[in-house]
This record gives C-alpha cells, sequence and structure tokens, in this order.
C-alpha cells in the first residue's frame, strides 16, 4: 500500500534532508573552491588563475562543515519564512501585471511552484516538533467548523470521518 500524499512528504523530506546534512561539503583540492550547485549555470569546471588551469576536483572536505549542515528549529523557520515571500512575490508580480502596472512579471508556474516550496518547508519545520500535519490540519480545521457552527469536517487516518451524525449542528 503506498502512503497518502502527506506521508510521503513527510518521509522522503525527512531522508533527503538527512543525506544532505550528512554530505561533507567538498572542496577542489587545487584551488579550494567548493563544489558548485546545480542551479549555478554560469560555472566553469576548471579552477581559475592563480591556480593552473586544470579540472576542478572535489577531494578535499570542508574543514569545519563536515559533520552536520543541520541547522535546526530557527533555520527551518527562516526558510519557510523565506518562501512565504517567495510566494507573496509572486502574487504581487501578478497583481501588478493585472493592474497593467510596470515591473517584471511572474508565471502561473511561478505561482505554483512557490506554493510547493511553501508545503515542502512547513512540512520541514512540522517534522521539527513531531507535528502530524494532516492530523493538526483536521483538528484546527474542524475546531473551526465547530466554533463557527457548520458541519463542514475532514477526516484523517487515524480518525476516521465523522462528518456524518455527530458534531454536526448549526444551521
Ligand atoms: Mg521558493
Ligand atoms: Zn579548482
Amino acid at each position: 500500500m503506498s502512503d497518502d500524499f502527506l506521508t510521503q512528504l513527510r518521509r522522503v523530506n525527512t531522508e533527503r534532508y538527512d543525506v544532505w546534512a550528512r554530505q561533507p561539503m567538498m572542496l577542489c583540492e587545487h584551488c579550494g573552491k567548493d563544489r558548485p550547485s546545480a542551479d549555478d549555470s554560469g560555472y566553469n569546471n576548471f579552477c581559475s588563475p592563480p591556480f593552473d588551469k586544470q579540472e576542478h576536483r572535489f577531494t578535499r572536505p570542508h574543514p569545519y562543515l563536515t559533520v552536520s549542515n543541520d541547522a535546526g528549529i530557527m533555520f527551518d523557520a527562516l526558510e519557510l519564512g523565506g518562501e512565504v515571500g517567495e510566494l507573496l512575490n509572486v502574487v504581487k508580480k501578478l497583481e501588478r501585471e493585472q493592474r497593467g502596472w510596470r515591473g517584471s512579471r511572474a508565471a502561473p508556474e511561478d505561482f505554483a511552484d512557490e506554493c510547493g516550496d511553501v508545503l515542502i518547508c512547513l512540512d520541514k519545520l512540522a517534522r521539527r516538533m513531531g507535528v502530524d500535519l494532516a492530523e493538526a490540519t483536521a483538528r484546527k480545521f474542524n475546531a473551526t467548523s465547530e466554533k463557527v457552527g457548520l458541519p463542514h469536517r475532514l477526516a484523517t487516518s487515524a480518525e476516521p470521518n465523522s462528518e456524518i451524525g455527530e458534531g454536526c449542528h448549526g444551521e
């Protein structure tokens, strides 16, 4: 049986983060430059002067960033804030286009991308406190429905949907 989506996100997100956090940062044995990230398009594979022109060899572990890159809950919180900012920036650009104002533009795919980033980072942050996102979201959503007297309820796998019957009041 396959995981539901949020369970899968938590599991794979955790696995990927653990690999990344344990991966030592490797430096070029000739020039000491660190390995470029995959999206660094302007990067070239050769050592720059005053080093000999030769291909980098990333064989030397960074002197102190070798044990763990895990910066903890504070970093995850900042990262989530950053992604929310990126999402809002896309909304700003879409709104700007809507109004016919000058400035840089964003595409609808950028909006979807940033929504994804927010969920990924929210999962990382929630994991720090052992929060199950599906369970927490259902509980809060249902509490709000209860408060405003509407029958709409979310179900989680742990707790079968009790939408019909108990708990329904209002209107
Ligand atoms: Mg982003
Ligand atoms: Zn080099």
